[in-house]
């Protein structure tokens, strides 16, 4: 997308710090809303793009980003799903998740955060009503009674900008945040994960696989090209340790691990033979905001909440946060309220803080069970692992939460089944 020219007396109705997947698709569902939109970004696309990340993409995202009308250039470029295999280290009941569960014809997608990010500018390209400033910084804002006057630093000068309402989606370490004295609550976990891409010889290539194992789980989403994304999560020496391990000592560790079930692995390679998927390492933590709103901001995505990333659901809530918020401004805008009141902000929080608690919730108590070898907490998640394969209403439940189809649905996603 060309760098629009910022005019001296830019004025804008919404002014996004953060131009991730969360922010970008705040700013894309808000495409037919009437709002003037500025997105600051600290990085150049190019930079943004490059992050060498996968995710698993929820049936709810899906819909929501078909609704915003961009899903159908993404979903050529990324896979699908069918079936989820849970399984606890060596013992042999596991849990295995089919289409026919939920009767849909994929239970999730697995796509690269480039991938997605470029779409969703490519998108953005077509919407009037959005600018960028990139790469821009935000570097002090000042809350007024009838908006917010944010100072943005660019090719070395810093101007200002005024806005009825300012969005943090600027990250786990939101300035946003902290700057509004928005307190948190959560933890640091004991973990460690490290994610890379391995290319695989298993004939199947549409299975999301979830190995728990008591120094914690690993999680491998199938990407296009036999390639799968992994997420292997342990404690902070263990994952150094495998991140520093030599490339043959880590297949085989990791063919261990998966027992096969992948057949031979080898590391992801250009065309010239140079390895391309760096081994990076990340420490785990689960982080909640105290409040997501204040008057004349709100936060979305990892700015307001952070999950660890079993089960792969902490960018699927921040692009349900951006669904929601953007539901709630565009109603108010219609309505003629003032987008940047408190009270109108207060229906985005009371609908997405409380869902994103159960799903926060959900992942530390899948982490601490499974991450575990107390024989009474063994016995009783083996016995869990039981039921949930054999309890079909139990199964159907953990599988409509993992794909985001229990809860609140966003206008976009309903619209676009
Ligand atoms: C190993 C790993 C695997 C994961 N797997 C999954 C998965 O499978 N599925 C899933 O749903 N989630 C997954 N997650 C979680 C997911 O990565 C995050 O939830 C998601 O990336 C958050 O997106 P965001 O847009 O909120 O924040 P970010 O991606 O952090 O984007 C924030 C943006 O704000 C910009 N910015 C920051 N400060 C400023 C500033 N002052 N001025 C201007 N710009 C600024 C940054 O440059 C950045 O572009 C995983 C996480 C990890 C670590």
């Amino acid at each position: 997308m060309s760098q629009a020219q910022l005019k001296n007396d830019l004025d804008c109705d919404l002014a996004i710090v953060g131009g991730g997947i969360v922010g970008t698709t705040l700013a894309a569902a808000l495409k037919a809303s009437g709002l003037r939109i500025l997105l600051i970004e600290a990085k150049t696309l190019e930079a943004a793009i490059a992050r060498p990340q996968a995710y698993a993409i929820s049936l709810l995202s899906g819909r929501i980003l078909k609704g915003i009308g961009v899903w159908d250039k993404i979903l050529p470029r990324i896979n699908k799903f069918k079936h989820i295999d849970l399984s606890d280290a060596d013992y042999p009941q596991t849990v295995q998740f089919e289409t026919q569960d939920l009767k849909t014809d994929e239970l999730g997608y697995v796509g690269e955060h480039g991938v997605i990010l470029e779409e969703l500018h490519r998108f953005l390209a077509t919407c009037p009503n959005v600018e960028w400033l990139r790469p821009a910084q935000v570097t002090a804002v000042d809350y007024q009674e009838d908006g917010v006057e944010i100072a943005v630093e660019m090719n070395g000068e810093t101007r200002k900008v005024r806005s009825r309402l300012l969005i943090g989606a600027d990250g786990a370490r939101s300035r946003i945040r902290s700057w509004a004295k928005i307190k948190t609550k959560g933890w640091k976990y004991w973990q460690s994960c490290v994610a890379t891409q391995i290319k695989h010889s298993a004939p199947r290539n549409d299975i999301a696989f979830e190995r728990f194992c008591d120094s914690g789980p690993m999680g491998v989403l199938p990407l296009p090209g036999n390639r799968v994304s992994i997420v292997w999560t342990a404690p902070h020496a263990e994952a150094k340790a495998l991140q520093n391990l030599s490339e043959a000592e880590f297949i085989a560790k990791l063919e261990q691990r998966m027992n096969g079930a992948l057949g031979k692995l080898e590391l992801v390679r250009d065309p010239a033979g140079i390895r391309v998927a760096a081994r990076a390492c990340f420490p785990v933590q689960l982080m909640q905001s105290d409040c997501y709103v204040k008057p004349r901001m709100a936060l979305v995505g990892d700015a307001a909440h952070c999950c660890h990333p079993v089960g792969g659901q902490g960018l699927n809530l921040g692009i349900r946060d951006a669904a929601a918020l953007a539901q709630t401004l565009a109603t108010a805008h219609q309505q003629g309220e003032d987008i940047g009141r408190l009270k109108v902000l207060k229906r985005y929080q009371s609908w997405r803080k409380r869902e994103n608690w159960i799903i926060l919730g959900f992942t530390d108590i899948l982490d601490r069970t499974f991450s575990n070898n107390f024989l009474p907490i063994v016995a009783a998640r083996r016995l869990g692992l039981w039921m949930l394969q054999n309890v079909r209403p139990l199964k159907i439940y953990a599988l409509k939460l993992m794909t985001g189809l229990l809860g609140r649905k966003p206008v976009l996603s309903v619209n676009s089944d």
